[in-house]
């Protein structure tokens, strides 16, 4: 059991779930939220509420910040900047890569070590280990305090740009909705045939792996800037895109997703590119 001392600002969904990891990891957590009433259930299990936020701020040298947005990060935190002078403040609260950037500049000016998180999973996530918190910004936080924000879940480094955290934040949820939507039309596919979604789903937890073994080859290709077509080209992805149509289309499903891969893939082949690899699309992201 650890005796470094946390605050959490920010007694959400996912402030509750941090305060509740730090407080079974057996940290003494001092909480506060703008709604006084959301404290009481980790007020049972032992963390002690704080009347305000500079009384909050001051009760330790970690503050954890974890509120809707940006605009109310600022609002809670400028009027304690001094009493956080000196102090560590991890940001869990989402936004953009720029303001992340300007919450550790106006941090620096206050000299406040910043962090900036993000947090890659949903409150039941909060405390396992194979959770991943993207951390960037100040590295002599996680540097002071590793151990302490390990109990959240596992710690990745980003490095020192502010707004790294953020931007893979945003990546990632992106890619998370792309494979929603791709697993949801496949399960919509094959459900046509009566196929249960947790039978069809166990295959694909498979052929995520597989797909994720592909993109690790991809990756190299990107960062050399050359798509040799050497496992599948995107000629045969075009051929192999219609299977899927046409199944689509004997089943009633709607095909906006596969029309949009398809046309993706097209652009490639008209520019002369149907013997690359499926990783030259990168290219038409780039150029949009
Ligand atoms: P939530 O349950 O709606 O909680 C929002 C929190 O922000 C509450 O503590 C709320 O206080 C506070 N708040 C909002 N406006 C405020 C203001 N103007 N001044 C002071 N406090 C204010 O949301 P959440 O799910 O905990 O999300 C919080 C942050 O975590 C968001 O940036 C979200 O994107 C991020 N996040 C959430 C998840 C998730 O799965 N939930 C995952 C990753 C990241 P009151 O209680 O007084 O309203």
């Amino acid at each position: 059991m650890s005796t470094q001392n946390v605050t959490v600002i920010g007694l959400g969904q996912m402030g509750a779930a941090l305060a509740g990891a730090f407080l079974d990891a057996g940290h003494p957590t001092t909480v506060w939220n703008r709604t006084p009433g959301k404290a009481a259930p980790l007020v049972a299990r032992g963390a002690v509420r704080a009347d305000s936020v500079a009384e909050a701020v001051a009760a330790s040298d970690l503050v954890v910040i974890c509120v809707l947005d940006y605009t109310a990060v600022r609002a809670l935190l400028a009027p304690v900047a001094e009493t956080l002078r000196g102090r560590a403040l991890v940001n869990f609260t989402s936004g953009s890569p720029e303001q992340a950037r300007e919450e550790a500049k106006w941090a620096a000016g206050h000299g406040i070590t910043y962090l900036d998180g993000a947090v890659m999973t949903t409150p039941p996530g909060v405390g396992d280990s194979a959770s991943m918190f993207l951390y960037s910004g100040a590295p002599e936080v996680l540097a002071a305090h590793r151990e302490t924000l390990a109990v959240l879940g596992d710690p990745v480094d980003l490095g020192s740009d502010a707004g790294l955290a953020s931007l893979y934040d945003t990546g990632l949820l992106g890619l998370m909705w792309s494979v929603f939507g791709g697993w949801l039309h496949a399960t919509a596919l094959v459900g046509a045939d009566g196929v249960a979604a947790k039978d069809f789903t166990a295959v694909v937890d498979r052929w995520l792996r597989t797909v994720s073994w592909f993109m690790t080859g991809y990756a190299d290709q990107i960062d050399a800037g050359e798509y040799p077509g050497d496992d599948a080209t995107i000629d045969v992805q075009v051929v192999a895109i219609g299977h899927l149509l046409h199944a689509g289309a004997d089943r009633g499903i709607d095909a906006r997703l596969p029309e949009l891969h398809l046309d993706l893939m097209r652009s490639a082949v008209a520019a002369g590119h149907g013997q690359d690899s499926y990783a030259r699309l990168i290219e038409a992201f780039r150029k949009a």
